[in-house]
């Protein structure tokens, strides 16, 4: 990647507004949109969804598939550089684009997120370095590979090595005849089976890495799922016992550095008891963008993570984000619209928006919608923000809100 910034609010050698690109419609692509616009820069996206999140408030929208030879064509005409906000965009359009414009994450760096099997396979080629190791676990390809699953690895978890996302693509299981049940449930394509480990918590971190290798890290987030999608984040003194949290702050950023990292990265812990009795932590997963349990930057801290991607992919200078409100994050699925107040609507009952008046009547209540038409059960339509003076209040107002929302207690 050139080194060179793209300033905001300048125009190209063509006499274009300087303008940046994202692979992707949805409410990350919206919000990394919304973090250049506020900046200063021009944006164009390509998702073929005419109604897709980011694509509604982008100045260009370019509606094809994401491998369309002529819509990548556009797109770099349109672009100085370009980035992405999931992992599933084919990898060869990424490389078509890296071949003519600046793109981050790269490539290599995308395909690794997007295989379990090669994810896995970077996670302990790093442990050495990062001093955090994935769990216990085997890669199931074929027959032969089925049968040599080691009987320790059950009870475990059998994940798709690809397209998995929000628990999708998992099947939990504890026999070998269930193993081999559910492989062919998952239609008998490349999995890992996992161990399943007895979790006491989960936590994430984000890390910013630019061309020139400068790299920061934001502090670290206690996640609470439900479900197997993210419903909860809290980021404040203790929620995550300090040692573990440098521990995932220094192996995110040993990861970001071997994979030679280029934008925002986030990387998923399991917090778990060692063999001595103490908390430990074993590496999940990554993403190669910025995540859902990051979404707290927003309101929390002095640099989002959002400006960050867009800081990393112009090459602008990237200080240390300071958190200056304790701060938790909920997670507004499309439930909500069919239970406000926890009480279940008939299901052709027209969607009830929540009672958004009472919750912004709390102070440091920060409101973040993601544009989507038409509310489901399960599917992300926003989040909520809070933040406080301190950790007592930050709390405080958490309860209330999710009692407000009929969501379960703190
Ligand atoms: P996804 O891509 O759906 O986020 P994850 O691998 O992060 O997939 O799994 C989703 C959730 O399932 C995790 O956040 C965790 O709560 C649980 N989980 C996944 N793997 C394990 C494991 N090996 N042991 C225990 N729980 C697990
Ligand atoms: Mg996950």
């Amino acid at each position: 990647m050139s080194l060179k910034p793209i300033l905001p609010g300048s125009t190209s050698a063509t006499g274009q507004q300087m303008t940046l690109g994202v692979m992707g419609g949805g409410q990350l692509g919206r919000m990394f949109v919304q973090a250049a616009q506020a900046m200063g820069y021009f944006t164009a996206v390509l998702d073929p969804d005419p109604a897709s999140p980011a694509g509604l408030i982008s100045h260009f929208h370019i509606q094809t598939p994401f491998d369309d030879e002529q819509g990548l064509a556009q797109l770099m005409q349109r672009c100085e550089a370009i980035t992405t906000e999931f992992e599933n965009v084919p990898a060869p359009a990424l490389v078509t684009l890296g071949a003519h414009r600046p793109v981050a994450p790269s490539a290599v760096c995308v395909a690794v997120a997007q295989d379990r099997v090669l994810e896995k396979a970077r996670f302990v080629k790093c442990a050495p370095v990062s001093g955090v190791s994935p769990a216990p676990h085997a890669v199931v390809d074929s027959v032969d590979s089925l049968a040599a699953v080691p009987d320790d690895l059950l009870p475990g978890i059998l994940k798709t090595a690809r397209l998995g996302y929000d628990g999708k693509g998992q099947v939990r299981v504890s026999t070998r005849e269930a193993l081999a049940q559910a492989w062919a449930d998952l239609g008998r394509v490349t999995c890992v089976i996992e161990k399943l480990l007895p979790l006491q918590a989960e936590c994430s971190v984000i890390v910013a890495r630019g061309a020139n290798g400068q790299r920061v890290s934001f502090p670290v987030q206690a996640n609470t799922h439900r479900d197997g999608i993210l419903a909860l984040t809290e980021v404040y003194e203790g929620a995550v016992p300090p040692a573990l949290a440098e521990r995932a702050v220094a192996s995110t950023l040993a990861i970001a550095d071997e994979l030679n990292y280029v934008g925002v990265l986030c990387v998923e812990y399991f917090i778990v008891q060692n063999a001595a009795g103490e908390p430990d932590l074993i590496v999940n997963e990554m993403a190669p963008r910025p995540h859902n349990s990051g979404h707290y930057t927003q309101n929390a801290c002095d640099l989002s993570q959002f400006e960050a991607q867009v800081r990393t992919l112009a090459g602008l200078p990237l200080p240390t984000p300071r958190q200056h409100s304790p701060a938790i994050m909920i997670n507004l699925l499309g439930d909500l619209w069919f239970e406000p107040n926890g009480v279940r609507s008939q299901q052709s009952e027209r969607p009830v928006s929540p009672p958004w008046d009472q919750v912004l009547a709390l102070p440091g209540t920060h409101l973040h919608q993601y544009g989507k038409l038409s509310p489901r059960p399960g599917r992300k339509m926003g989040h909520l923000n809070i933040t406080a003076p301190n950790v007592e209040q930050v709390r405080a107002t958490a309860r209330q809100v999710l009692a407000l929302l009929g969501l379960p207690a703190l």
